[in-house]
Formats: structure tokens, C-alpha cells, sequence
């Protein structure tokens, strides 16, 4: 009788002990007080507090009326700028040169997520890495971004032969993958984006070799089944047009705009069969690149149908070669006069060494070339970015309800866009992760 007694009084008191600390964590609340904030959608509100309670921003509102009880975690934040987490629209982990979870991935993740890139989309890696990658960070093994992830289709031939998919099939082949999958007239479509869903995909990514009817098919499909559909904007036959109308969410790679150009020599417009990037890289750059024309009638036709469609243009820009660049730079001029929307990818990942992630350089190249102004640029690496991996409903922009994505920053970056490198601290999904840490 005793006993059971005892063990009704330690009962009562695990349950108090319960209690309290959820109690604590309800009443959880951290204030970013009197900040400037720059909210991913063009709107800049100076003097504002951000109350963040557990993973969303739960109110934001002006700074002077209000005082805050001592319990409160309060942040004196006067004269600092906050804007929302950064999203790199195109990231490939298999770049990293590795295919295996390593401290190099972890060094990497660390680096985007402290200098505020908090959600990535990975455009075709191994599906079950990058799952076990999303685990760890989600349940707090290791500090990273949310990676949501493709699903990458091309053409028989493609599937059979491309070397690098080859690495993210390790272990099995590339034909039997749920993450690489073939694309031809006649496939069940309905069975393979069931496939693609159940890799834990959020989107599928066309990549060569597909007809616009069967893109339109797996568009329709993905969109049914809840997924978004990306594409390169040339995946070969087919004109960047013909991708665009074949109702993809975004299209990847500025590159591909200049097979919208009719001047393009027609005997390279052959069907696209893809046995390396190499090869591929030679096929994309056939001839003398002065004879193009960003300005072309057929590329003006081509920017309207994204206007139209509100297709995003994920341009990963910031290459080296400075010839390429300069003709690029002269199509996404007109793409951003006419009204096209951007995101920033990178593709690439710079130097391990380099202190920031090269979403940075991305960012500061559409900038400093004319491309987008500073407003647009933020817009592009926050909300265009959450439009793109179909989560801007809960992320992408600083407003109640949202996931608590932010970046707080010393100087602001609508004066000079470096500044968006001044970063002081990171909050994602409500957790800080300090910049110094
Ligand atoms: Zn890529």
C-alpha cells in the first residue's frame, strides 16, 4: 500500500514537472526589437518588433508603444535590418564531391544555414542521402537548411548512360532509381510521379531529352499529385518555349534562352541525347556567340509566355567565362524589363574556404550587372525562392503566421547589396543559430 502511494506521489510529480516546462514553452516568446524589416515582397517597414513564438513569426507590429516583461527574451535590435532566410533554388550536394554523408556536406550546411540560407532546393541527387541529410537537421542532429528535393527525368538513353547519375545510383543502377527516371511518349505517367512522390521529392526536374508533350503529361501529373514540376529551360528537342508551355513551375539556367534565339544554327537542333556533362556542355555552345540576339522577336515571345504563365527563372548566372556572361547578361536585362520573375540558384558551390555560400556571388551579380535592383534581387532570394519549391505560403516572406525564417543584418541592403553579407544572426523555424557560434 505504501509502495503504490510512493509511486503515486512521484506520478503526480513527473506530471507537474511536465506541465511547467510546457507551460515554459508555450509561453516561449522572443522579440526582435525595433528593427527596419525588409520583407521578401517589396516592403520596408522601419521601427517594427517581431515576436516570434516557438517556429512562426506570431505578430509583428510597431515598436514604440510597446514594453516587454523582464521573462521575456528580448533582443535590442535598433538600427538593424532583417529580411527573410535566404533560398538557394538550385544546390546539387552530389557537387560537394562526395556521395556519402560527410563532414564536408555538414561543413557546407553549416555555412549556408549561419550566414541565413535556411531552405535549399537540390536539383537531382540521391534521394536517399538527401533524405537521411533532411532527418538529421530536422531533428537536430546538425544545424542546416530545409533541403526539399527532385526528382530527375530525361530520356531513355540518358538514364541508360549519364556517368554522374551513375554516383547517385551507388549501390543499384540508374534504371531501377525512383529519383532517375525515364521520359518517353506512351510511359505511365500516373505510376512514375506516384514514384517520384514516394522518394519524398517535393518536385520533378526535366532534364534532357524530353518531349513538351510528355513534359506537359508529367506538369499535369505532378501537379495532381501535389508535386512541382522544374525543368531546364532547353531540355533538346524542343525550343525553351515549348518547356514553358508545357506548364512547368520554373525553368533552370540562363543558357537555355539562347535556343529561343531563331539565328541558332538549325542542324544542332537534333534530338538531345545526353552520355556526359562535358558533351553536354559542347552541344549547348555550337557556334559564335555574337551572332545571338537577346533582343530577338522569337525571345520576346518566349519572356511573355513566362509572364503569362508566371514562370520562374532560376538563372544561376554567376559563371566565370566572361563572354558567355556578357551575352547572358544581356538576356536577363530584357527578361527583367519585360517582368520576368527570378529566383537565385547557384549550381555551383564555391571554394570550402570562402566564408560565405555562393548564393552570395549570385546574389551580387544580378546586382552589380544590371540585372535587378536590390529590392528585386531580396525578393528573388527569398519569396521568388519559396515560389519555386511551393512552400510560399508558410515561407519566403516576413509576415504573421510564417514559418520564423530570418536574417538579422547590420547594415542595410537596399543601399548597397553587399550589406546583405553583414549578417549578425540567423533564426530558423524560431531556433537562433548565431552567426559567431
Ligand atoms: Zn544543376
Amino acid at each position: 500500500m505504501k509502495k503504490t502511494k510512493f509511486y503515486l506521489f512521484i506520478v503526480l510529480c513527473l506530471n507537474f514537472l511536465h506541465e511547467t516546462n510546457s507551460q515554459s514553452v508555450s509561453n516561449d516568446l522572443i522579440i526582435l526589437r525595433n528593427v527596419t524589416i525588409i520583407d521578401g515582397r517589396n516592403n520596408f517597414m522601419p521601427n517594427m518588433d517581431i515576436l516570434i513564438k516557438g517556429s512562426k513569426i506570431s505578430s509583428l507590429r510597431k515598436s514604440e508603444n510597446h514594453s516587454y516583461a523582464d521573462s521575456i527574451q528580448v533582443y535590442n535590435l535598433s538600427g538593424k535590418f532583417v529580411i527573410p532566410g535566404l533560398i538557394d533554388s538550385h544546390v546539387h550536394l552530389g557537387q560537394l564531391g562526395i556521395h556519402e554523408s560527410s563532414d564536408r556536406t555538414h561543413q557546407e550546411f553549416r555555412k549556408w544555414l549561419y550566414n541565413g540560407v535556411t531552405s535549399v532546393r537540390e536539383m537531382s541527387g540521391d534521394a536517399r542521402l538527401i533524405a537521411y541529410e533532411n532527418r538529421l537537421i530536422a531533428i537536430g542532429k546538425i544545424p542546416g537548411p530545409d533541403i526539399y528535393y527532385s526528382v530527375n527525368y530525361g530520356s531513355p538513353d540518358m538514364v541508360k548512360k549519364d556517368l554522374r547519375q551513375k554516383k547517385q545510383s551507388l549501390g543499384t543502377t540508374n534504371e531501377k532509381v525512383s529519383w532517375f527516371q525515364e521520359a518517353y511518349p506512351g510511359m505511365d505517367i500516373i505510376r512514375s510521379i506516384a514514384r517520384a512522390k514516394g522518394t519524398g521529392a517535393t518536385g520533378i526536374k526535366i532534364y534532357a531529352g524530353v518531349d513538351a508533350k510528355v513534359i506537359a503529361q508529367l506538369s499535369e501529373e505532378a501537379h495532381k499529385q501535389g508535386l512541382k514540376s522544374w525543368s531546364h529551360l532547353t531540355v533538346f528537342p524542343d525550343r525553351p518555349l515549348d518547356v514553358v508551355k508545357a506548364n512547368v513551375d520554373v525553368v533552370s539556367h540562363v543558357w537555355g534562352a539562347i535556343w529561343q534565339d531563331p539565328d541558332v544554327d538549325p542542324s544542332l537542333k537534333v534530338p538531345f541525347t545526353h552520355t556526359s556533362f562535358q558533351e553536354a556542355r559542347n552541344a549547348i555552345f555550337p557556334q559564335d556567340l555574337s551572332l545571338l540576339n537577346a533582343d530577338d522577336p522569337q525571345v520576346a515571345l518566349l519572356y511573355e509566355e513566362m509572364i503569362k504563365r508566371q514562370t520562374i527563372w532560376d538563372a544561376t548566372y554567376n559563371i566565370k567565362s566572361s563572354e558567355k556572361r556578357n551575352l547572358y547578361k544581356k538576356f536577363l536585362v530584357e527578361a527583367s524589363k519585360m517582368g520576368v520573375s527570378f529566383s537565385t540558384g547557384t549550381d555551383i558551390h564555391n571554394d570550402p574556404e570562402s566564408p560565405f555560400p555562393s548564393l552570395f556571388d549570385e546574389i551580387e551579380a544580378l546586382v552589380n550587372d544590371g540585372i535587378l535592383s536590390e529590392a528585386k534581387v531580396i525578393e528573388a532570394a527569398t519569396f521568388h525562392g519559396a515560389l519555386a519549391i511551393g512552400i510560399e505560403s508558410t515561407h519566403g516572406s516576413i509576415e504573421e503566421g510564417k514559418t520564423a525564417n530570418l536574417v538579422v543584418l547590420s547594415k542595410n541592403p537596399l543601399e548597397n547589396i553587399e550589406n546583405i553579407r553583414s549578417v549578425v544572426t540567423v533564426f530558423k523555424n524560431g531556433k537562433e543559430y548565431k552567426k559567431s557560434e
